[in-house]
C-alpha cells in the first residue's frame, strides 16, 4: 500500500531538461503523481503526509542504466565465474538492492546476471517480496568462445557465471530466444573481448552473428545492448541494429557516423574507469592501469560529446557491483564525469539519469520525469545539484527517497553482510617462500 504524500516548496527539476522552477506542490497517491501546483494543494487530503522541501531540490528518482546487482562488489573475474552459487547470489543481491535504493536509485537496468537470476529478482522486486528499485534485466551475456573481458576463463561452450557461450548464428538465435523466454527485458552481447596477444579489446563477433541477435530479439519485441570497447565494434554493433552501446570506447568518425545513422543510444560508463584512475592505488588495484583508463576516458569523451551534439541519446550508468564501484556509493558520479569530461551542463547530465534512463527501462511513458500520471519515484535533495552536481553522489545529501509511492526509511543501519564461505578466493600465501626468505640471505 502506498501512502498519500504532498511535497511542498523548494526547487523542482522535473527531469525533462527544462529550467528548474519553484515547486508549488506535488501530490503522490496510489503510487503515482496525481497532481502538481495549485491542483496538488487543493486535492491533498488532510491525512496526506506533508514533506517540506524548502531550500531543497525535488527531482525524479535516479535511473542507473548499467548496474550488476548480482556481482556483490566483486574483486576479480575468478570470483565471479567460479565462486558464486545461485541461491546465495540471489539472497545477497536482495540485500545489496536495499543499498542501491537508499542511494536515490529508484530504477536500474542490469545487463547480465550470475546464473541468469535477473528475471527472478525483477519479479520479486515488483511483487514486493524484496525491497529495492524497479529493475529491467538481461539473463546472461552472450559471448563467443573467444571470451569477453574474462578472455581465457570462458569455456569454449556452455554457461559460466554471467556468460552464455554462442559459437554460430544458430546458437545466437537459440540463446536469444531462450533468454527472452526466460524473461529478458534486454539481450546483452559482449562484442569485444581480450585475447592474450592483443593490446586492448578486439571485436570477437561476426557481422552475421551480431545481426542474428538483433533481428531475433527485435522480432520478439526485445532490445539488444552490447559491450563495445573499440571503434570497430561500435560501428559493427550500430550497423547490426544494436539499440544501446555500452562503453563505446575509442569511437572514430566512421563509428560515430554509424551510431548517428542507426539511432543507437550510448552509455559510456566512465565511473568504473575514473574510480580506478583516481582512487585505484588506494584500494590496491593492479598498478599501471591508471594511465590506460584515464586515456580511455579522454579519448572516448571527445567523441561522446560529438555524438551528444549530433543528437545521440546519452545514458547514465555506473557499473556498480565491483569492488571499485560498490553498491550505494557511486551511482551519481557518472553525471559529474559527464559535466567535467563532456562539458555538458549539470541539467543536461541529470536528464541522462532521468528521462533518458526511462528509455533504457522501456518505461518512458511511466518514469523519469515529474509529470501527472507518472509513477511516484521522487527524491528530495538537500542542496542544489545545478550548482554542485557532486551532491547527487553523496548519500548524506538525500533527505527523502520515495519509491513506488512510499518513503524509504533512510535512518536504518546500512545493510551489510559478513564473510561468506568460499565466496572470496583464498590463497596459500601472499608471496613465495624461497629458501632465502626462510633462512635469510646470509645464512
Ligand atoms: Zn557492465
Amino acid at each position: 500500500m502506498s501512502s498519500t504524500i504532498l511535497i511542498t516548496g523548494g526547487t523542482l527539476i522535473d527531469g525533462t531538461g527544462v529550467t528548474p522552477v519553484n515547486n508549488d506542490g506535488i501530490l503522490l497517491a496510489n503510487g503515482a503523481i496525481v497532481a502538481l501546483g495549485d491542483q496538488a494543494m487543493k486535492q491533498a487530503s488532510p491525512e496526506a503526509t506533508v514533506i517540506d522541501a524548502t531550500n531543497k531540490t525535488v527531482m525524479p528518482g535516479l535511473i542507473d542504466s548499467h548496474l550488476h546487482c548480482t556481482f556483490d562488489d566483486v574483486q576479480s573475474n575468478d570470483q565471479l565465474f567460479f565462486h558464486r552459487d545461485p541461491t546465495l547470489v540471489a539472497l545477497v543481491a536482495a540485500q545489496n538492492l536495499q543499498k542501491v535504493l537508499r542511494s536515490g536509485v529508484t530504477s536500474f537496468v542490469d545487463p547480465d546476471t550470475l546464473h541468469g537470476v535477473g528475471p527472478s529478482l525483477r519479479d520479486a522486486l515488483d511483487a514486493g517480496v524484496i525491497e529495492g528499485p524497479r529493475m529491467k534485466t538481461g539473463v546472461q551475456a552472450l559471448l563467443t568462445a573467444a571470451g569477453g573481458t574474462a578472455g581465457p576463463l570462458i569455456p569454449d561452450e556452455g554457461t559460466v557465471g554471467y556468460a552464455q557461450v554462442v559459437n554460430s548464428v544458430d546458437d545466437v538465435i537459440l540463446w536469444t530466444r531462450r533468454h527472452i523466454k526466460q524473461g529478458a527485458d534486454w539481450i546483452k552481447i559482449h562484442a569485444t573481448g581480450s585475447t592474450p596477444t592483443h593490446r586492448g579489446e578486439l571485436l570477437v563477433w561476426s557481422a552475421n552473428e551480431l545481426k542474428a541477435a538483433c533481428d531475433t530479439a527485435h522480432a520478439l519485441d526485445v532490445r539488444v545492448m552490447s559491450h563495445c570497447r573499440n571503434s570497430e565494434s561500435v560501428r559493427a554493433a550500430a550497423e547490426a541494429g544494436v539499440d544501446l552501446i555500452l562503453h563505446a570506447s575509442f569511437m572514430d568518425e566512421i563509428a560515430l557516423d554509424a551510431v548517428v545513422r542507426s539511432g543507437a543510444a550510448l552509455c559510456p560508463t566512465f565511473t568504473f574507469l575514473a574510480n580506478l584512475a583516481d582512487f585505484g592505488a588506494s584500494v590496491g588495484a593492479s598498478p599501471g592501469m591508471e594511465d590506460v583508463f584515464r586515456n580511455e576516458i579522454s579519448a572516448t569523451a571527445k567523441m561522446m560529446r560529438e555524438a551528444y551534439d549530433a543528437g545521440v541519446t546519452l545514458i547514465c550508468g555506473s557499473e556498480s557491483g565491483f569492488a571499485l564501484t560498490p553498491y550505494g556509493h557511486w551511482h551519481g558520479r557518472e553525471m559529474e564525469l559527464f559535466v567535467n569530461e563532456l562539458g555538458i551542463s549539470p541539467l543536461q547530465a541529470i536528464t541522462t539519469a532521468t528521462k533518458n534512463g526511462a528509455w533504457a527501462m522501456g518505461m518512458e511513458d511511466e518514469l523519469g520525469t515529474i509529470e501527472v500520471g507518472k509513477l511516484a519515484d521522487v527524491l528530495v535533495v538537500d542542496g542544489d545539484p545545478i550548482q554542485d552536481i557532486k551532491i547527487l553522489n553523496n548519500r548524506a545529501k538525500l533527505s527523502e527517497v520515495i519509491s513506488r509511492g512510499n518513503r524509504v526509511d533512510l535512518d536504518r543501519p546500512w545493510p551489510d553482510h559478513g564473510r561468506i564461505p568460499n565466496w572470496q578466493i583464498g590463497s596459500w600465501a601472499a608471496t613465495s617462500l624461497t629458501w632465502e626468505r626462510a633462512y635469510g640471505a646470509s645464512s
